[in-house]
């Protein structure tokens, strides 16, 4: 994945922070950094996983295509994707590394759920 891909999965900052401001953070919270990716951690296959559409629990791939959720019993045809992505990134105030999940989930396909 190109990093211009990558910069549009994620839509709307929050608060827009340069790395040193964030990484003096002590409180945990939304932020948005403006800063340049230098790598993405590929070595972590488990950047993305599916999710429940319903309540948003990881699911498992299960039986032929479909998930049931384990946390409300919701049954789709198809799982919502969510993205966790551990990157490294730097600006001119200095590097860190950082999970980036994604806030709005992406819809693989349209409300074909079977309920
Ligand atoms: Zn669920």
């Amino acid at each position: 994945m190109h990093g211009q891909e990558l910069m549009n999965l994620i839509k709307v900052p929050i608060f827009v922070k340069i790395i040193k401001e964030a990484l003096s953070l002590v409180q945990e919270g939304p932020c948005w950094i403006s800063a340049t990716i230098v790598a993405i951690n590929t070595t972590n296959k488990d950047w993305f996983y599916k999710a429940c559409r319903r309540c948003s629990k990881k699911v498992e791939p299960s039986i032929g295509d479909r998930y049931e959720c384990n946390k409300c019993g919701h049954t789709h045809s198809c799982a919502a994707l969510r993205f966790k992505m551990e990157v490294m990134v730097y600006d001119d105030t200095g590097s860190m590394s950082l999970l980036l999940w994604d806030r709005e989930t992406t819809q693989l396909c349209d409300d074909d759920e079977i309920t």
